[in-house]
């Protein structure tokens, strides 16, 4: 397996000169983009990595399935999915357009950044630094780790420039998805993408999403398997944002990236994988963690559709 992985990475780091660094937060243009880890969590309970598997990053889009996956636990599913929907976009993961001209008037699904701003404003808590405690606790309780770091310099560049995002956050509150201050919910939302995890802990997290939510290191059950099934379904939908189709057919199995560099994926009862590669394409995903998937999928047969 080692072997296998040592061979992917060297062809994919290659793949790192065709991405640029995420700019529109100004404090991720200081990532490196040469850089490329990948790890992979066994069903065995077995860790393989290779390259920059430990450097932490912010987690960015990948937070939307953690925050998913934590209210669901605490709101439950008919709570969500009356807030947000559960259908693909085909467009950018920033896109305002569908909110106002869908008649549905909610969010299509909870990985674009209109649908997770209202899952944000779903966790529990009188103010956002309880409610961002309260969620990195349970993170913490999932990855098996004492305490989750937030990176405070990345938080507060998004939080400085995310006009875009401000105006999603308006929007939903005119529809009246957001209870409370947009200021607030939209402080979480920022918190949540600047929780650093390595490619490591994406392994970790993807093996338990594979298992059905059962943690094989912890040996407890983290998510009911509904909750399990749901998220993984968004993740092959959704989860590459507007290249989620033609990662299915490249790849095959369920995943979500992230522009901090991160991608999360998951092969049902077999493993867990997390990359690291912050050099992306015009989506916003990884191009060597593309390649890497790509490769190890073909390599492993580790397509599921
Ligand atoms: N925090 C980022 C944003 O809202 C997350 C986007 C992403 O990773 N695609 O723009």
């Amino acid at each position: 397996m080692q072997n296998i992985l040592d061979q992917v990475y060297e062809q994919a780091v290659q793949y790192t000169r065709f991405g640029k660094v995420a700019d529109y937060i100004p404090a991720l243009s200081l990532c490196d983009g040469s850089q490329l880890g990948l790890a992979m969590a066994t069903k065995d309970g077995q860790i393989f990595s290779v390259g920059q598997a430990e450097q932490r990053f912010t987690v960015q889009s990948i937070s939307k399935v953690l925050s998913l996956a934590y209210v669901l636990t605490v709101s439950g599913e008919d709570e969500v999915f009356a807030r947000v929907g559960k259908e693909p976009t085909g467009d950018p993961f920033n896109s305002i357009i569908r909110l106002e001209t869908s008649a549905r008037r909610k969010p299509f699904n909870p990985f674009i950044n209109a649908g997770a701003i209202v899952v944000s404003g779903l966790m529990p808590g009188a103010t956002p630094n309880e409610r961002i405690e309260r969620f990195c606790h349970f993170l913490a309780d999932l990855v098996g780790q004492d305490n989750i770091v937030i990176d405070a310099t990345v938080y507060q560049s998004e939080k400085a420039t995310a006009a875009r995002n401000r105006a999603i956050a308006w929007f939903l509150k005119e529809l009246q998805l957001i209870d409370g201050e947009v200021e607030d919910t939209l402080d979480v939302y920022f918190r949540q993408c600047a929780v650093l995890f390595s490619a490591v802990d994406l392994a970790k997290f993807g093996l338990m999403l594979a298992l059905d939510g059962w943690d094989p290191c912890q040996k407890r059950q983290i998510l009911i398997p509904r909750q399990a099934r749901i998220i993984k379904s968004l993740m092959t939908t959704c989860g590459m944002y507007d290249g989620s189709g033609e990662f299915a057919v490249e790849v095959g199995i369920p995943a979500k990236s992230g522009v901090g560099g991160g991608i999360m994926a998951t092969v049902r009862d077999r493993m867990g994988l997390g990359v690291y590669g912050p050099a992306l394409d015009e989506r916003g995903n990884s191009t060597a963690g593309l390649e890497a998937l790509r490769r190890l999928s073909n390599a492993l047969d580790l397509r599921v559709l």
